[in-house]
């Protein structure tokens, strides 16, 4: 395939054509209409039509009659782009992601390149909500899957870097909320009530021992409040607190005694202080973790190409439903850069925007992947 990219060349068109449209539509998780009727009618005119449409998102298979089927996924929501959420755009790059997988589809086809497995071809809604991955899942998506490689741009990564480094890469990440009920009373009387923002001031200094304390400190970890409300006026003690926070780690493990140590500390605080809480701790999603093989081989099928595999650790606490797909069969979540010089603006910013420059390296990294 040393002639892929002149095969590339010339679709260059009809890429920045999908890659413009693509961006111009950009809707919001589970809303992903006219983004996969586009990716549905492209993918008809190049003459595939067993396609599962879902409304919000799509899949499919190219058949080549192998024992094996390799799945790539790509995500295609967008994000607010105002606090009213009027405009979306895409601010985590997930245009590239179908405008990547969409054109390699075409060009196998169009080309008639030979695959040395089926192809099963996922575009996925609602990545930003994290309950895309388990809808496809839900509607026959992994069916047969036995390898499944998806990427992500990656605004630190200078073009032509590629981190797919065995083991964790994206942080397992859950949500919690807590409601701390205590007795209203006057603030000059609080011995005739029970005061639950002091309870809950308790509550989250202590709770910060958690990562600090009781945690391996070689297996990371995070804990974050980010929201605490409770009380009208200056001078009454409120009846209850709410707290709104997440906690990320890198390690399954840490997922279970994250969520008990929260409910051992909360139960503490109520027993010292005499308030009731109640919490509610999100399912939310595993640490994505990279396949050893896999990594291997991505290595070893580009590793004359002008890609750079970057080695030293490149991880992020950020969550990634991927990790759902890892679940059921060996994955490779391959984060791609796309930095052009050296200002980074990181992804989900307002001013974030990814160049169409590297999206011609990632369809011949995918084109590599499947016909080596
Ligand atoms: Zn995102
Ligand atoms: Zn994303």
């Amino acid at each position: 395939m040393t002639n892929s990219y002149k095969i590339i060349e010339k679709y260059k068109s009809e890429i920045m054509k999908s890659f413009t449209t693509l961006e111009g539509l950009a809707e919001p998780s589970f809303q992903e209409y006219k983004t996969t009727q586009f990716i549905i009618d492209e993918l008809s005119k190049a003459g595939i039509k067993s396609i599962t449409n879902l409304n919000t998102g799509c899949f499919g298979t190219l058949n080549f009659n192998k024992d094996t089927t390799l799945a790539i996924r790509a995500d295609i929501d967008a994000l607010p782009y105002n606090d009213e959420k009027t405009v979306y755009r895409h601010l985590c790059g997930h245009h590239f992601h179908s405008t990547a997988l969409l054109e390699t589809i075409k060009i196998i086809v169009k080309e008639k390149l030979k695959l040395n497995s089926n192809l099963r071809f996922i575009f996925q809604p609602a990545e930003e909500r994290v309950s895309g991955a388990e809808f496809i899942i839900k509607n026959g998506g992994m069916e047969n899957v036995t390898e499944i490689y998806g990427l992500h741009v990656d605004p630190e990564l200078f073009i032509g870097e590629i981190y797919a480094e065995k083991g964790p890469v994206m942080a397992g990440a859950r949500h919690f909320s807590i409601t701390m009920s205590g007795k209203s009373t006057h603030a000059a009387y609080p011995h005739l009530g029970t005061d639950p923002i002091v309870a809950s001031a308790n509550f989250i200094q202590t709770a910060q021992a958690i990562v600090s304390r009781m945690v391996d400190p070689l297996k990371s970890a995070v804990l974050t409040f980010g929201s605490i409300n409770g009380g009208s006026a200056h001078n009454i003690i409120p009846e209850s607190v709410t707290i709104k926070g997440t906690f990320r780690f890198l390690d399954d493990e840490n997922s279970m005694l994250i969520e008990t140590k929260l409910k051992n500390i909360l139960s503490s605080i109520d027993k010292s202080f005499g308030t009731v809480s109640n919490i509610e701790i999100d399912k939310g999603t595993y640490p994505v973790c990279n396949d050893d093989s896999l990594s291997h081989k991505i290595k070893s099928i580009l590793q004359r190409d002008k890609f750079k595999f970057i080695t030293s650790p490149h991880l992020s606490m950020g969550g990634e439903d991927f990790c759902f797909y890892g679940k059921l069969a060996p994955s490779l979540f391959i984060k791609f850069g796309t930095r052009t010089n050296d200002k980074i603006i990181p992804i989900h910013n307002k001013e974030f925007k990814v160049s169409a420059e590297p999206l011609f390296d990632a369809i011949y990294m995918w084109i590599k992947i499947l016909t080596h």
